[in-house]
């Protein structure tokens, strides 16, 4: 019988399942494709280590934690694993290019000096030195030094090697129930068998809603459509209200991403991509000239407050859930794991995340 079991191996489950096998837990990592094929692989890897206006406490504690373990996190799994995850740590420029983006770069201003976290105003004299090829109608911008990217897909499958490297099991199955007796769970139904456990970790993205037997769950999937292009016409993260541009060391620039609600269709769509490439030449017209390289779809877990659920549901105490972490799950996955690890061992919480409780007050 397995300690716990973790279903799903994105980056959510694949982390908790390092971290938990590490402390000596017996794991059993339920996966029912392979290992990042969900969001995780469809990310653009951005890694949003500032703060965030208007974000509630428990969500920034989740950035702002996983900002202090990531350099360390990685080190680390490069030394598990042998091999070095792809990861650049030079910043983002958000960019203004209307009058009516500033008040959301002004709050993003304020809420990072607040704290006394790295971040600079740009005029577009600035911005354009710092970057030259961007589109010079540019109003101006923030600069957020400590942002950085990350191969988001060899993440994803070294977390997921280092976990059976630490004794995690790994196993290619759908799970279709959770089971329960008594108010507490006794494992999960996975190929007609059950898989008994003390304890269930619930981390399968946005189909975490879809098992039987998991208590009302709002997550949804909400698409993200991206491409990538050949060239790096830029060498930050560069944001603007419409999108976004990732440039890779592998000399191509991801360019994302369209935010839809339109269930579990994974289709990549030329409305979809339209989009993306408009809000991608908006921020650098010498994008054209790029060679398309490719595009892709994901669906991002979503929940109706924006916040993920992370923590033991009221009804089945052992059930813990670690889902829903939407457009920052790559971002968020150190911290997430590390408060995983802390409440299957039943020790205090350093941080309240009351306010990530799978069931919340007012939304299921
Ligand atoms: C286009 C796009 C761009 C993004 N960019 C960023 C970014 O720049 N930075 C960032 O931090 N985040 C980004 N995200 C969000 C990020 O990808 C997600 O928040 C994160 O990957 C969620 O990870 P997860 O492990 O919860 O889910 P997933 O990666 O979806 O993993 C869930 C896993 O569970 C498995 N599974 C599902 N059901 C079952 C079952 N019944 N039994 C067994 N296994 C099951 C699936 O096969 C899958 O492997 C982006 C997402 C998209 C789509």
């Amino acid at each position: 019988m397995a300690d716990v079991i973790v279903i799903g191996a994105g980056i959510i489950g694949a982390a908790c399942a390092w971290r938990l096998a590490q402390a000596g837990v017996r794991v059993t990592l339920l996966e029912r494709t392979a290992p990042a094929a969900g969001a995780s692989q469809a990310a653009l890897g951005v890694l949003q280590f500032h703060a965030m206006p208007g974000a509630h406490p428990a969500y920034q504690h989740l950035s702002l934690r996983s900002r202090e373990l990531y350099p360390a996190w990685l080190a680390e799994l490069a030394e598990t694993t042998g091999e070095r995850v792809p990861y650049f740590a030079g910043g983002q420029l958000k960019l203004a290019f209307a009058e009516a983006d500033w008040p959301e770069l002004e709050a993003l201003l304020a809420a990072n000096e607040a704290l006394g976290l790295p971040v600079e105003r740009a005029g577009a004299d600035e911005c354009l030195l710092l970057e030259p090829a961007l589109n010079p109608t540019l109003l101006g911008g923030v600069f957020l030094p400590a942002d950085a990217w990350v191969d988001n897909t060899a993440l994803t499958l070294a977390l997921a090697k280092a976990a059976q490297r630490a004794g995690a099991c790994l196993e290619r199955v759908a799970v279709t129930a959770i089971e329960q007796a008594g108010g507490r769970v006794t494992g999960v139904r996975a190929a007609g068998q059950h898989y008994a456990a003390d304890w269930v970790v619930l981390a399968a993205g946005c189909w975490s809603s879809q098992i039987a037997g998991v208590p009302a769950l709002p997550v949804q999937p909400v698409r993200g459509q991206a491409l990538a292009v050949a060239g790096r016409p830029v060498r930050h993260v560069v944001a603007s209200s419409h999108g976004y541009l990732v440039p890779k060391t592998t000399e191509q620039t991801l360019v994302g991403a369209t935010v839809e609600a339109v269930g579990y269709d994974e289709a990549t769509t030329l409305g979809g991509l339209a989009q993306v490439a408009a809000a991608g030449l908006e921020i650098s017209p010498r994008l054209a000239g790029g060679a398309f390289l490719g595009a892709w779809a994901g669906l991002r877990p979503a929940t109706p407050d924006g916040r993920p659920c992370l923590g033991p549901f009221a009804a089945l105490p052992n059930l813990i859930a670690a889902a829903g972490h939407f457009r920052n799950g790559i971002l968020q996955a150190p911290a997430t794991a590390e408060i995983v690890c802390v409440l299957v061992a039943g020790a205090p919480l350093a941080a309240d995340i009351s306010g990530l409780n799978p069931d919340r007050e007012g939304w299921v």
